[in-house]
């Protein structure tokens, strides 16, 4: 598939793709924030004109699905007077910034990363040579905050090594084979240089019919350290930095923030954001959060600056509204692409199976975190190995794999064969007994 395909087949604003279910329009969001009126304006235009749920996306976004035949130009107006889409379609590809959801928030930040991932968003729209980047092309600007997304490898990473320096990489994780580091204050001019050497590649290897589109394939006859030496500024020895661990299903929750306030991240089961959901959360938003709302990349979302005598509350609000607020629910870390009723390549109803498994499984007295559930072996959902992994055979039928921390590709180890979901569940129970 060339480049201009792969462009085509990667949903966006405004380019609505066709999927077993209907279209799919993805909604890119500036540092995974969407206010309270959007939210209506979402549930509005969602219940007009596709699925009447929304999906939270694992890099922070919304999708609407099953947007019916002809109402692409109509969800495009709708996206744009709620001041969700930017001037056009190269502008849409490019704003793929992730950051923390608790970006800015975050006592133990070393570095807040939010006007560096503003002015970098701002940027690759603005500057239209950057809209030659894949709509997949990613860059995280990690600032070290406790809260973090570091299984998803991006194509360009920073991450904060202490309050003036990020430790930067390429194709991997943050954290994961630093090719160097740079001073804050240069962290903007060595991003774009990169940018800019990725883009003179691209026009180069495009004239001699060999096209590229995400880092790893720059890195195919180079070293991530070349690029670093060829950076206009002064690049650091990493030594032996590692990024620290992220806190354990940290975004699921009450959090002090650091001014005192607290936020509280919630997930909606599967990633579904239903009717009720979407319009009880603006209304929640309004009354608690300043009207803001935050998506994350574990496809949930997170209510900031909330006074901390209205916390109890809004978590009870949340979860009258069927978020999950608390770590205890198999459903709270439980993930799946979207199955045979909406992918065609889809093996079996991973949604559907995912609801009878984890019903299966809250009954038992220790939840079981960490299962995705995947219609074929792509593995849309889950870009790293989760601690089990469900992969469809055939409708109702799955091989059970489990992964190490350590393991990095791949699904693990096949613990079990052609089960049912009643075996799997049993399969799981006596492997977190033993
Ligand atoms: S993992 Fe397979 S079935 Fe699931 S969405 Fe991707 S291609 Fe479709």
């Amino acid at each position: 598939m060339s480049q201009s395909d792969r462009r085509f087949a990667c949903p966006g604003l405004y380019r609505i793709v066709p999927s077993l279910d209907g279209g799919i329009c993805r909604i890119k969001l500036s540092r995974g924030r969407v206010a309270a009126a959007q939210m209506r304006a979402l549930a509005a235009l969602a219940e007009e004109y596709g699925h009447p749920e929304i999906e939270a996306t694992n890099r922070a976004n919304i999708q609407i699905r099953g947007v019916k035949p002809g109402a692409e130009d109509a969800v495009i107006a709708g996206l744009k007077a709620a001041g969700l889409a930017p001037e056009n379609s190269g502008a849409d590809d490019v704003r793929n910034v992730m950051v923390s959801p608790y970006c800015g928030l975050d006592g133990d930040a070393l570095i807040d990363v939010s006007s560096l991932a503003d002015k970098v968003l701002e940027r690759l729209m603005r500057e239209t040579r950057y809209h030659a980047l894949s709509p997949k092309f990613s860059i995280q600007i990690d600032g070290g905050e406790a809260v973090a997304m570091t299984e998803h490898p991006n194509d360009i990473w920073l991450s904060a090594m202490d309050g003036d320096h990020f430790a930067f990489g390429f194709a991997s994780v943050p954290g994961e084979r630093p090719a160097g580091a740079v001073a804050a204050s240069d962290a903007e001019t060595a991003l774009f240089a990169l940018l800019d050497t990725f883009i003179a590649e691209i026009g180069r290897r495009n004239a001699k019919g060999d096209k590229i589109a995400r880092m790893r394939h720059l890195l195919v006859d180079r070293d991530g350290s070349t690029l670093a030496a060829a950076l206009p500024v002064t690049v650091h020895a990493v030594g032996d930095w590692q990024r620290e661990a992220p806190m354990p299903l940290g975004h699921i929750g009450a959090r002090a923030q650091k001014d005192g306030r607290v936020a509280i991240g919630a997930v909606p089961p599967l990633g579904r954001i239903g009717q009720k959901m979407m319009l009880g959360l603006a209304d929640l938003a309004d009354r608690v959060s300043g009207a803001e709302i935050r998506m994350t990349p574990w496809q949930s979302v997170l209510l900031p600056g909330i006074a901390e005598d209205e916390a109890a509350e809004a978590a009870e609000t949340l979860e009258e509204l069927g978020f999950i607020t608390r770590p205890d629910r198999t459903l709270a870390a439980t993930i799946t692409c979207a199955g045979s009723t909406g992918c065609k390549s889809g093996l079996a109803d991973t949604k559907g199976d995912a609801l009878a498994l984890a019903q299966e499984l809250d009954g038992w007295a220790h939840p079981v975190f960490g299962i995705h559930l995947t219609g074929c072996a792509k593995s849309c959902a889950a870009p790293r190995p989760a601690p089990f992994t469900l992969v469809a055979l055939t409708p109702g039928h799955y091989d059970l794999f489990a992964a190490g921390d350590r393991e990095r590709a791949g699904f693990g180890k096949r613990i079990g064969a052609d089960l049912t979901i009643e075996q799997a569940a049993q399969l799981l129970r006596q492997r977190e007994q033993a």
